[in-house]
């Protein structure tokens, strides 16, 4: 049930005009540096929509100090709560998914899919079906729904700008005009905290432990992700919707320093690469600024003070999520969407105290043997299938932690 009231917005894309920018997720990592790039710049930028799906002070606070048109909760018993912070303001309000659809729908010129988990694959669809280019961060959209997505904005013919720093740095290192040329795509991995560790530590990490990323503060599960590995498994299938390249020219190197973000080689034997510090107000602002580019205020790099860059071949044997996420590229079919149900429940039971470290990994592989033995990995044909596919692999990696 959605709650919100529908007053037109309209699209103010005029030219001089700021871009009309809705941000889904606005009260998250993401989130944070997308409004300060979006506060940063209001000759250029300004704000439509924004959403949460609980944190109803958090998403008040920014729908007042951006001026947001429309502020939405996900969560429908939030909504008195959020009318209420909102109270005075000349803000709409509105809660629940159908509301979070809307907010993704109002005529926007850049929507950012910032929400985590397979709760953006819907906005992400409405934003596009409604004609509004997206800025996604919200990668599980395209590992769990990548051929509907990809889809959708090629109807619309507006390219899907990522906001991942890896996809990102590929984004702007991909020509276009020479994409028969590219011989593979290169994905740089910090290693996470993890990097050096023997396979019986990484088990046994603590929750503590796992939320360390070495060079980036992101929310909870990403930073788990990044730790297992599996965010990079999820990146190469990412990489795969966004780049149309098979598995075998999809590779990932692991760069401590993370200042080199991608690469693309080519036929001739370049290897293009796009560098910056470890920011990600960096991409958001190269997606919003896109197709040109605009000043922003983020972290800079001496490359001189950094002095060395290295690199390392990815170890699947201590970090077994990243070999079941390419392994779930190469079967492909809804694999995908099985590898990332199972993940989430697997990264919420560990961040609950249920399992530990070494525990997510092997909840992922039981569940996708699951649906392997009984044959049930087919491509969904649209996004019902997706979200019931989603559900009932939630389902079996539940019944398995019981
Ligand atoms: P956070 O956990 O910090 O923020 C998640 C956002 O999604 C919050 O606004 C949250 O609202 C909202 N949300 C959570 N559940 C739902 C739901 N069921 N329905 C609607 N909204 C929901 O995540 P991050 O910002 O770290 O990551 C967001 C996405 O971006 C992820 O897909 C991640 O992989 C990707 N990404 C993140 C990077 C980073 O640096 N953080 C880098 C690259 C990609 P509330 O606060 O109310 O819970």
């Amino acid at each position: 049930m959605s709650k919100s009231s529908s007053a037109g917005t309209p699209l103010e894309s005029l030219k001089g005009a700021p871009k009309s920018i809705s941000v889904l997720g606005a009260s998250g990592s993401v989130g944070d540096s997308a409004l300060d790039i979006i506060a940063g710049s209001p000759d250029r930028y300004q704000v439509n929509a924004l959403s949460a799906n609980r944190n109803v002070e958090k998403l008040a606070r920014a729908a007042i100090a951006s001026g947001a048109r429309f502020a939405v909760v996900a969560d429908e018993s939030c909504y008195g709560d959020l009318k209420q912070a909102l109270a005075g303001h000349d803000i709409e309000v509105g809660a629940g998914s159908d509301a979070v659809e809307e907010a993704a729908a109002r005529p926007a010129d850049i929507v950012i899919g910032a929400i985590v988990g397979a709760a953006g694959i819907c906005p992400t669809l409405a934003a596009l079906k409604a004609g509004n280019q997206v800025a996604l961060a919200n990668k599980e959209a395209l590992v769990c729904a990548g051929d509907l997505v990809m889809a959708e904005a090629a109807r619309l013919g507006k390219p899907i700008l990522p906001v991942d720093s890896e996809h990102s740095a590929i984004f702007q290192v991909y020509e276009r005009d020479n994409r028969d040329e590219i011989s593979e795509i290169v994905l740089t991995a910090s290693g996470g905290p993890f990097r050096t560790w023997d396979k019986e530590a990484i088990a046994s990490a603590s929750i503590e432990q796992a939320l360390t990323h070495p060079n980036f503060s992101m929310g909870s599960k990403i930073t788990i992700d990044s730790a297992s590995m599996m965010n990079k498994g999820l990146e190469l299938i990412e990489a795969h919707h966004l780049y149309g390249l098979p598995s075998d020219r999809l590779k990932v190197v692991v760069h401590p320093q993370q200042i080199i973000h991608g690469l693309v080689a080519y036929s001739d034997g370049s290897l293009l690469a796009q560098l910056g510090a470890p920011d990600m107000r960096i991409p958001v602002a190269h997606c919003l600024a896109w197709p040109e580019r605009a000043p922003a205020n983020t972290d800079r790099i001496s490359l001189v003070e950094i002095a060395q860059f290295t690199f390392e071949a990815p170890d699947s044997e201590r970090f077994p999520c990243l070999r079941l996420a390419r392994l779930a590229l190469e079967t492909g079919g809804s694999l995908p969407n099985i590898l990332n149900a199972a993940n989430e429940i697997a990264v919420a039971a560990f961040l609950a105290g249920e399992i530990a470290f070494g525990g997510i990994a092997r909840l992922v592989e039981a569940v996708m043997d699951d649906f392997m033995r009984r044959g049930e990995t087919g491509a969904a044909g649209n996004v019902s299938d997706v979200l019931a596919l989603d559900q009932s692999a939630r389902a079996v990696a539940r019944g398995m932690l019981r």
